[in-house]
């Protein structure tokens, strides 16, 4: 990696202002799914280990700048104390003067957590005096909040124009070692994308056009693409204004050699009738029908381009997953990429809850914990939090 990481830093007994993604769900006051917390466990602890006196930073919702006692980050503090196994000091702000004093009595192996960011309006406007204020805490900062690298703000660029040292966490490095691969791919590679919004997605296709031997279509955007070859989709989600783009990736890609495969039969229903009864369709989709799973035969055919791929990437489930039964076809295509012996990568939001719903998590090579970012990323957009940490000399 071309930037500092921070196995690179000079830990012992420094303050190290840590920005972590600890945007959590909170229900009566309690956490509700730690998955986020679990995940910077490592680069914590790695720091605690060395004697840092780490001071985590996060935001939480969308306070817009104001203090709402409902976001507030102190049950993020007792949750992760319990993970530790060791207390953490929840300061009830994130910048000010009893804040700096705070920090500035911590001890080596120490930790505190901040209150969420977001309540300062100058964290989303990656305001310079904010900025400042934040890095007043620590001369040597680490980002390890890559779901929101994608953003500029005070706590993920703003602040490292004022540190010392600005280093990337061990799971910023490891998203963006394993993200890289599907830049600088294996092949035969094989790209698949679902979800609901096409508009979302084409930078990823146009970015990756050029490098995917296989793009396999699912979900939604599949419909857009159908009607603008000219299919029958009858009352499925499409993006009317996306169909010329989409005619336009269609024919790069077949200019380009790359397979770009759409559905060739369906799971149809009417949506707004939970109880008619769930078909199959193979091409045109009748009136008054919508897609909401891909069916049996374009699972046997992506399974099989699935299966001889040495790099797999996946973003978007295939079909309204969280409405059982339309989420065969996701939990499939989760197993097969499970099944496939070469690097599997799963980008971000939806698809990493439908590879759990699979139970086939921990057997893919990686499970990004971004969503937006992770996209941006793939679509070949520099990050900005990425771009502001210190280059390695
Ligand atoms: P995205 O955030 O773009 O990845 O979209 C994820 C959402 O797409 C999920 O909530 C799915 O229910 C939805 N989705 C996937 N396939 C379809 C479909 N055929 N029709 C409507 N929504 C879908």
């Amino acid at each position: 990696m071309r930037k500092l990481s921070i196995q690179d830093l000079d830990l012992p007994e420094q303050r190290v202002f840590m920005r972590v993604d600890f945007n959590v769900p909170i229900k009566d006051g309690r956490v509700t799914d730690a998955t986020r917390i679990e995940a910077a466990l490592p680069t914590i602890r790695y720091a605690l280990e060395r004697h840092a006196k780490v001071i985590l930073a996060s935001h939480l919702g969308r306070p817009k700048g104001q203090r709402r006692s409902e976001l507030s980050l102190a049950p993020v503090a007792e949750t992760l104390s319990a993970l530790l196994g060791q207390s953490v000091l929840f300061m009830p702000d994130c910048v000010g003067d009893d804040v700096k004093a705070a920090v500035q009595a911590l001890s080596g192996g120490e930790v505190a957590l901040l209150e969420n960011l977001r309540f300062h309006p100058g964290e989303e406007k990656n305001d310079e005096a904010f900025s400042r204020r934040l890095a007043e805490l620590a001369p040597l900062y680490v980002n390890d909040a890559f779901g929101t690298a994608h953003r500029a703000h005070a706590s993920t660029v703003g602040i490292t124009r004022f540190v010392r040292q600005a280093a990337a966490g061990l799971l910023m490095q490891r998203e963006l070692e394993y993200l890289s691969r599907a830049l600088n791919p294996d092949h035969p590679y094989v790209l698949i994308l679902g979800g609901a919004k096409v508009s979302d997605k084409i930078p990823v296709i146009q970015n990756l056009l050029k490098l995917a031997d296989a793009i396999l279509i699912g979900g939604a955007m599949a419909y857009t693409f159908l009607k603008a070859q000219g299919h029958d989709v009858g009352a499925s989600l499409v993006e009317d204004d996306q169909l010329d783009l989409a005619r336009r990736l269609l024919t790069e890609a077949q200019e380009g050699g790359v397979h770009l495969e759409l559905p060739v039969d369906h799971v149809i229903a009417r949506l707004e009738d939970e109880a008619s009864p769930v078909q199959v369709v193979t091409g045109n989709i009748p009136a008054g029908f919508a897609g909401v799973d891909i069916g049996p035969q374009t699972i046997d055919r992506y399974r099989s381009r699935i299966a001889s791929a040495r790099l797999v990437v996946w973003n978007g489930p295939m079909g309204i997953f969280e409405r059982p039964p339309f989420d065969r076809g996701t939990v499939a295509i989760a197993r097969a990429v499970a099944d496939c012996p070469g690097i599997t990568i799963i980008g971000g939001g939806d698809s990493v809850a439908a590879v759990r719903q699979a139970g086939v998590a921990d057997r893919l090579t990686h499970v990004s914990t971004g969503g937006g970012a992770t996209l941006e990323f793939l679509a070949g957009v520099e990050l900005p939090g990425v771009a502001a940490l210190t280059d390695k000399r």
